[in-house]
């Protein structure tokens, strides 16, 4: 993954308190990471970064959309997310994550790529239920040709015989 240098921060220079920060993360920040499942998105993330003498609180408020595949008719669809996230940061021997919550970097750092946190807290905020939302008038916001076809294709599984031959065949090997 390249690291993209608007989201390094410099603590280094900071003075103790709160800092603000915000980041617009769109389609560039995902193509970053390779094995992302969101490949198009728009979210507007504000962090408050309070520097503290021996630690860092940093809050993140996550709100957009982004776009990714409906697990009912596997087209994509645009998924609102809104969440909030907290990250500590403390200082230690070296790198580790302590919790989801709790990191500790070494006692020489002087930045860090918030990132890596936003993505990951970005598909904490996706809900277990992706599907395409309903329409104004209650029906299915579903590819409906789609759904169609993939009822037909597990139906036709269950009742063409020859599927049982091959699964057979198979079985055999
Ligand atoms: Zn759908």
């Amino acid at each position: 993954m390249g690291k993209q240098k608007d989201f390094i921060i410099p603590f280094v220079g900071l003075g103790l308190g709160f800092h603000e920060f915000t980041y617009e993360v769109n389609d560039v920040f995902f193509e970053n990471f390779e094995y992302s499942e969101i490949k198009k998105g728009n979210v507007n993330v504000s962090l408050s970064f309070e520097k503290q003498e021996s630690m860092f609180v940093l809050d993140f408020q996550i709100k957009g959309t982004v776009n990714i595949e409906c697990d009912r008719c596997l087209e994509d669809y645009n998924q609102d997310i809104s969440s909030s996230q907290q990250l500590i940061i403390q200082f230690g021997e070296t790198y580790n994550e302590e919790s989801d919550e709790i990191i500790t970097i070494p006692e020489n750092a002087y930045e860090i790529d918030v990132a890596p946190y936003i993505y990951e807290y970005i598909h904490l905020s996706l809900p277990i239920r992706r599907v395409h939302s309903g329409l104004k008038d209650g029906s299915s916001g579903c590819n409906q040709k789609v759904i169609k076809k993939l009822n037909e294709h597990s139906e036709s599984e269950q009742t063409d015989p020859r599927w049982d031959v091959l699964k057979k065949l198979k079985e055999k090997l």
